[in-house]
C-alpha cells in the first residue's frame, strides 16, 4: 500500500487540515526530501507503520491504540479542544474501515472544509485557512 494519499497520516490525524501542510511539509506520508519538516521521520507511530515493503494505517492494526499511540497522541494534551482532533480519532478512524480509503478521504476532506467559503479548516485553530472564520468540525 505504497500510494496512499498524502492527506492520510498512518495514525489517522488528517494531514491535510494541519497548517504545515503543503507549506512546510507534504504529508506524514511522503518521504521526499524536498520539505522542510522532517521530524516526522522520526515519529515513532510512522516508523512502526512504514517499512520498506509496507505501509499501513495504525486502524489496521490488532494493537490499535497501542501503548505508544495513547502516549504520543491520545493521552497528550487531554482536555484541550486545540488538540481535539487527536483525541476523536479513533473514534472517527473506525469509518476507514467501514467505507474504505478512498471515501474515507473525501469525508475528512469534506469535514476539514470550511462551510462559507469552501477553504480548508486547520486544526488547532479550527478557523478556514482562507476566510479566517470559526469553523466547528
Ligand atoms: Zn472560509
Amino acid at each position: 500500500m505504497k500510494n496512499m494519499p498524502n492527506e492520510l497520516a498512518p495514525c489517522g490525524v488528517f494531514c491535510g487540515a494541519c497548517p504545515s501542510f503543503n507549506n512546510t511539509c507534504l504529508g506524514c506520508t511522503s518521504d521526499s526530501k524536498e520539505q522542510e519538516r522532517t521530524s516526522k521521520w522520526g515519529c515513532k507511530i510512522r516508523n512502526c507503520c512504514y517499512n520498506i515493503e509496507e505501509r499501513n494505517f495504525c486502524i489496521d492494526c490488532s494493537q490499535f491504540p497501542c501503548k505508544k499511540y495513547r502516549k504520543k497522541l491520545l493521552y497528550t494534551h487531554q482536555g484541550d479542544p486545540k488538540f481535539r482532533y487527536r483525541h476523536e480519532i479513533p473514534e472517527i478512524f473506525e469509518k476507514m474501515k467501514e467505507i474504505g480509503i478512498h471515501n474515507y478521504l473525501k469525508f475528512q476532506k469534506q469535514r476539514w472544509s470550511c462551510p462559507h467559503c469552501g477553504g480548508t479548516v486547520h486544526f488547532y485553530h479550527y478557523k478556514c485557512s482562507k476566510c479566517r472564520k470559526e469553523v466547528r468540525v
